[in-house]
């Protein structure tokens, strides 16, 4: 029997875009429904995060005409992230596999079909990945594909080229539920939980229309997150740093008294400020990095709700 399958789909200001949207899906879900790949009670939950424009209103008139099309509105914009959480835990609620997507139509619904394939054979998670990255920008591209060898190199699991286009099944959800952070960071997450994997590959295309919710100060403040939340190897840098530090100056201790026993000290005055600048930099650092994970540690000790729930479409 054909599974159910809900695609979760966050929506920030996305007025623009999500007629069209909901035509394709609408569209896409009616091929896979006739050919039998999707059960007739799969869904496409709409997650409004806190947006200022119409787009709650929109999603309103859509699932009134439409039932396939429900809506999710948080109490306020937490982000996509969060979105996406938000919605994938509600979906799981009935749903036998999920697909997260954005509304912006840059992902390839056509892909959805290989990903339920996948799914019908027994993966449990299918990551959507770009096999060219030649709408982006030649900045977004170069600094996407630094980000992804930075993180693997901090010993972060992450699949190349994959943001949050993905299908994920009940029992990967359900395990997703226990990762308790508060710091989001899923595509990190996901494959920390485990089970069969795989991937789909396609064409990232233009947002279709608006412009990015994801300005450069969100898109830095995501990739430091995705670092932080994830890996611990950058205050292990620090203290070999501090360990290498330590051994140089027990050289430098020895090499001084030697000096001095032979009376060929002289004024030194240049060498104590670069020493006094360079250690002070690098302390301030140290600091800086290990008050970014105490400031973790701070928040997720608060254990916040990640989202809350304002209103739920669902109507059969
Ligand atoms: N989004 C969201 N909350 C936010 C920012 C973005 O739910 O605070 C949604 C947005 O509506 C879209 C998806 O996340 O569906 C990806 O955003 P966008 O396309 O603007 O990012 P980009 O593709 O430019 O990285
Ligand atoms: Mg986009």
């Amino acid at each position: 029997m054909a599974k159910i399958l809900f695609m979760v789909v966050p929506c920030y200001n996305e007025q623009e875009v999500i007629t069209e949207t909901t035509n394709r899906l609408a569209q896409k879900y009616k091929e896979l429904i006739e050919a039998g790949k999707i059960a007739p009670e799969s869904k496409v939950l709409y997650v409004n995060d806190g947006s200022k424009d119409n787009t709650w209103k929109m999603i309103k008139d859509i699932h009134n005409k439409d039932k396939t099309f429900r809506g999710l509105c948080l109490s306020r914009n937490r982000g996509h992230q969060n979105a996406v959480l938000a919605g994938l835990m509600q979906a799981k609620e009935e749903a036998d596999m999920v697909i997260s997507m954005d509304a912006d139509l840059q992902d390839d619904i056509n892909a959805i079909d290989e990903m339920v394939d996948k799914f019908n054979e027994g993966y449990d998670v299918v990551y959507g990945v770009r096999d060219k990255r030649k709408t982006d920008t030649f900045f977004k591209r170069f600094t996407a594909q630094a980000y992804y060898k930075l993180l693997l190199k901090m010993g972060v699991d992450i699949v190349y080229n994959h943001a949050d286009f993905r299908l994920m099944s009940k029992r990967v959800l359900d395990n997703l539920e226990d990762y308790k952070e508060v710091n989001l960071f899923l595509r990190g997450l996901v494959p920390m939980v485990g089970f069969p994997s795989t991937s789909v590959y396609y064409e990232r295309h233009e947002r279709f229309a608006g412009e990015s919710k994801y300005p450069l100060k969100k898109m830095l403040h995501f990739a430091f997150d995705g670092i932080t939340s994830l890996s611990i190897k950058p205050i292990r840098l620090i203290t070999t740093l501090g360990l290498i530090i330590f051994m140089l100056s027990i050289g430098i201790l020895i090499y001084s008294v030697v000096m001095h026993i032979l009376g060929n000290t002289f004024a030194g005055w240049s060498s104590i400020m670069v020493s006094v600048w360079a250690l002070g930099g690098l302390q301030i650092l140290s600091i800086g990095i290990i008050g970014e994970y105490i400031g973790k540690i701070y928040l997720e000790t608060k254990s916040r709700p990640r989202f809350i729930i304002q209103e739920y479409l669902n109507d059969n």
